[in-house]
């Protein structure tokens, strides 16, 4: 997993949020205030910019313009989770990337930063499942499998935490906007990666 690659996952996760825009809006209008789409894209579309202009040369450096790039753009809760995931990424990526130990580096991060546990209808449902099917040797695919049955579990969940969670048990019906976020993150990598 070279720096080609993991830039061509970036680049996948950016094309499936735009695609997805507005699936992600809708979501979150009915629990939240309806900007994840709007977030997301926003975000990614920085991180495609500044990928253009500066490819970056190691899987670290990636991973941190990333994140760097999504703290500063993307805003909500989601940007400062996602931008924290994507440092944890950057720390624990070596020259070659294990997709299982950066993914966990990722999950600790959000849940060392947001306090969410697995249930509270928040991206670590969709986020944990993917981290625990790559730690048990599945592939890529299985673990954006995992990661998609994860968010739709979300759908019955009322959320505890972020704005969902203001609705009380009117949050649940709809599925996790930054579960589903998520997912696409591990869609893009099953597709560049597996
Ligand atoms: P905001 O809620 O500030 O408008 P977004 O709409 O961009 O931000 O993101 C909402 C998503 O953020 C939720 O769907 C949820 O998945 C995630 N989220 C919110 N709070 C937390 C948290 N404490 N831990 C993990 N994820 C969270
Ligand atoms: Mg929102
Ligand atoms: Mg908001």
């Amino acid at each position: 997993m070279d720096t080609e690659a993991l830039t061509a996952w970036i680049r996948e996760f950016a094309r499936l949020i735009a695609a997805n825009k507005d699936e992600l809006t809708a979501l979150d209008s009915a629990i939240g205030d309806g900007d994840h789409g709007t977030n997301m894209d926003r975000g990614l579309t920085a991180v495609v910019s500044v990928l253009d202009a500066e490819p970056q040369e190691t899987p670290s450096a990636l991973f941190k313009k990333v994140g760097m790039t999504l703290i500063s753009k993307v805003g909500g809760a989601s940007g400062p989770l996602y931008g924290t995931a994507f440092l944890r990424m950057a720390a624990a990526a070596g020259d070659e990337v294990d997709l299982a130990k950066v993914l966990r580096a990722a999950l600790d991060g959000v849940i060392a930063r947001g306090k969410a546990e697995p249930g509270d209808k928040t991206m670590i449902d969709a986020l944990a499942p993917a981290v625990d099917a790559l730690a048990a040797g599945q592939s890529i695919q299985a673990a954006a499998d995992a990661a998609a049955k994860g968010r739709d579990a979300t759908i019955p969940l009322v959320a505890r935490k972020g704005r969902a969670s203001y609705l009380g048990e009117r949050s649940a019906g709809h599925a996790d906007p930054g579960a589903t976020s998520v997912t696409l993150l591990l869609t893009a990598a099953a597709t560049t990666l597996g």
